[in-house]
């Protein structure tokens, strides 16, 4: 019955499945059909393979399968209760089998002399002994389907209480087998059959559940990996594929005068390698029909800023306008200035709105946007709002993804008659494993070079009792001129805890750092966005030596003079936040330091993290340890994304198995856009059904 309907067939036509039952495995374990319960995978399995002698056995064996017969069976009175013992024989010797319950019930089942297979953990104590076995008769256990690797399913608490144990699902798989002669529809072509030499469907679904070996198992989760792994791809570069095909993008067709003229006389530097590959990718998705949609990827002060504005000239020499926008006041401050320095001796316009810009401006700014007058706009989330109407928006670049939702990336799209190229910067490096599958959709560049000069920072794990030794490290930096920051965590939760904190903190950094000698800025988010600029201002300007302050300064902002960063509490931060924070520092000539604080007292993830931090200063592969620290689950953006209902690859461990489903995906799709060849039927099926159901594509972008 190698039919498709077979999967839908509901699980209460399988033999030994009642409604009972039937509600049970669906509540509990989402299966309702024969679809669900063969796609049910085991979490582990049990080695059943191997069979142990009696003789062989060692004290620290775990557990152990042995082949023999009870030649006796008796009851032992105890202090608690009685038990009952079995003495089981094999030719090397004789062992204990003991029960502690249901000795009725066990004494009646058992039969003298005939041979078994039993499981079990062996105990010694005056010889062996294992505690209630699994016992099967040796005819039985031959002709089970799981003698050789037992699958174990994962389960609740509720089943186990109901009787439905692993056992039952055990049977209940094979009777599914043999019901349904065990022939599933293939769900790959015979292209990638052949040339992965993969396992067919049916086969791989019998062996996940059923293996011989540990050589077959690997054989059948790498098909069922690379099958999920290769439809996520298949569906994300398909919707790819699709936009830049029915999206037409303005083609930017020259590099004009501003760009050239900015690269010859303007440019305070000559650009990286890594940063002239990436603006040649622009450059190409600019120049193409099609409208750009692209990540760029690159760590802290790797010099994303000039690729961006390299980006905008190329709009304005083709006649349009481009926006910068940042998730926080500073940051777009910050830009802004930047970008007007850059530019200042070029004829471009550019304008900052963000939420504080008074409203007379703020008219004068709409005005200007939709005359055309006005070429750049930097700013926050206020340029999204629908009352700013830009005269032909060409280019909207987004600092900081992360912060920012997938909502608001989508509110740039109409900003103008068809979507304008958009470019997303992040300093956060997703591994790649996982912006291939959350970006998908996103074509990605990285900059993977840090400009020259750069000394690496010093980073060091201290304890709090050292604080005085640390602040005298403080003083002699700041006597040859640098600037520090001391910043303290905010977390949500207990933020009158932590405000507390970040007071306290600054009153003994005050006793210790006395005016007039000293001057100190703080900055934290209960502060009037005007007073929080004023301060951030002082300490850019080299005003103040010693900026304390929240987490509001963690994402961009740049003051090349500063050389120490001092993260409080470090144990609370995470790894991509505390490698965030610290790529303040290391932005000027001089050597920079990184001091994580944190009490004597860590979990095993927090040492993890110190020792990170100490050891790399590489985005990418602190990310790599994020992701196996926290689990997809936590990093930014992956709840909604979907890329966490997969039932059986795992995006930190089959990186490989990603990166093969994702150039076959590709291959597949560079042939036959529209799965309309015949060899592709098979592809074209499962992708229909999948697209029925609600996925990845309802939350991308
Ligand atoms: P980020 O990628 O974190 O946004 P920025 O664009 O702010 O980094 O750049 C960090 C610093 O490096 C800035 O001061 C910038 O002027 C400088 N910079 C960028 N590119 C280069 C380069 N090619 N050579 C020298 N300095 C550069
Ligand atoms: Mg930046």
């Amino acid at each position: 019955m190698a039919s498709s309907n077979i999967w839908q067939t509901p699980v209460t036509y399988l033999k030994g499945v009642g409604p009972n039952r039937a509600d049970l495995l669906g509540s509990e374990l989402g299966i309702h059909t024969y679809g669900d319960l063969v796609n049910f995978f085991p979490h582990r399995y049990i080695d059943r393979s191997r069979y142990y002698k009696i003789a062989e056995l060692q004290r620290n064996n775990a557990e152990v399968q042995l082949v023999g017969k009870i030649v006796h069976l008796k009851t032992v009175e105890q202090k608690r209760g009685k038990r009952l013992v079995a003495i089981f024989r094999d030719e090397t010797g004789e062992m204990e089998l003991v029960w502690f319950r249901g000795h009725k019930w066990i004494r009646e089942s058992l039969r003298l002399n005939r041979t078994y297979v039993i499981f079990g953990k062996v105990n010694w104590y005056n010889g062996f002994s294992m505690p209630h076995p699994e016992m099967e008769f040796l005819e039985d256990h031959q002709k089970s389907l799981s003698n050789g690797m037992q699958p174990v399913y994962p389960s609740t608490e509720k089943l186990s209480n109901k009787g439905i144990t692993n056992r039952v699902i055990i049977k209940l798989q094979q009777q599914l087998f043999t019901e349904t002669g065990g022939r599933f529809q293939e769900t790959l072509n015979s292209d990638l059959l052949n040339e992965l030499k993969l396992l067919s469907k049916t086969e791989s679904l019998f062996k996940i559940h059923f293996p011989k070996d540990p050589a077959i198992l690997a054989r059948a989760q790498y098909r069922l990996k690379f099958e999920e792994l290769f439809f996520v791809q298949l569906q994300l570069i398909s919707k790819n594929i699709i936009r830049k095909h029915k999206i037409k993008g303005f083609p930017f067709e020259k590099v004009g005068e501003n760009f050239t003229s900015f690269y010859e006389n303007h440019l305070p530097f000559s650009l990286t390698g890594a940063q002239k590959k990436v603006l040649k990718e622009i450059r190409n998705d600019l120049g193409s029909n099609a409208q750009m949609n692209r990540l760029l990827q690159g760590d802290v002060g790797s010099g994303k800023t000039i690729v961006a504005l390299m980006s905008m000239l190329l709009a304005i020499d083709n006649g349009y306008q481009a926006c910068l926008v940042a998730p926080t006041e500073i940051l777009a401050q910050q830009h802004f200035t930047g970008l007007q320095e850059l530019l200042s001796e070029m004829n471009i316009g550019i304008r900052l709105l963000t939420g504080s810009t008074p409203n007379s401006e703020r008219r004068v700014i709409h005005e200007d946007l939709s005359s055309g007058d006005l070429h750049i706009l930097v700013g926050t989330h206020a340029v999204l709002e629908d009352k700013v109407i830009f005269n032909n928006l060409g280019l909207a670049i987004i600092d900081e993804q992360h912060r920012f939702g997938v909502a608001q990336r989508s509110k740039l799209w109409h900003k103008n008659v068809s979507p304008p190229h958009i470019l997303v910067m992040t300093a956060t490096p997703i591994p790649r494993t996982l912006a291939m599958s959350l970006y998908g959709d996103l074509d990605i560049s990285v900059i993977d070079e840090l400009p020259p000069g750069r000394k690496p920072i010093k980073t060091v794990h201290r304890f709090d009792t050292n604080r005085l030794k640390v602040f005298r490290f403080l003083k002699d930096e700041i006597a040859l001129g640098r600037q520090v920051y001391i910043v303290y965590p905010l977390i949500e939760e207990s933020e009158k805890l932590d405000y507390k904190d970040l007071m306290d903190g600054y009153a003994s950094i005050e006793r210790e750092f006395p005016k007039p000698q000293y001057q100190i800025s703080i900055v934290h988010g209960k502060m009037k966005p005007a007073d929080k600029d004023y301060e951030m201002a002082r300490f850019v300007k080299g005003e103040t030596q010693i900026m304390v302050a929240t987490t509001v300064i963690e994402v961009g902002v740049n003051v090349p003079n500063a050389s120490v960063m001092i993260i409080e509490s470090a144990e609370r931060f995470g790894l991509s936040q505390l490698h965030q924070l610290r790529g303040r520092v290391g932005r000027g000539a001089e050597q920079s330091y990184c001091i994580l604080m944190t009490g004597h007292k860590l979990s095993d993830d927090s040492k993890t993290r110190m020792e990170t931090m100490v050891r790399t200063n590489d985005g990418f592969e602190i990310a790599e340890v994020d992701l196996k620290l926290r689990g997809p689950g936590d990093l930014m953006g992956t709840q909604q994304s979907g890329v966490l209902s997969l039932k059986i690859a795992d995006l930190v461990k089959d990186n490989e198995i990603l990166k093969t489903a994702r150039y076959y995906a590709m291959k597949v799709l560079r042939e036959d856009p529209g799965l309309q060849m015949e060899k592709n039927s098979v592809l074209r099926w499962v992708y229909a059904r999948l697209m029925k159901k609600k996925n990845i594509w309802n939350y991308i972008s």
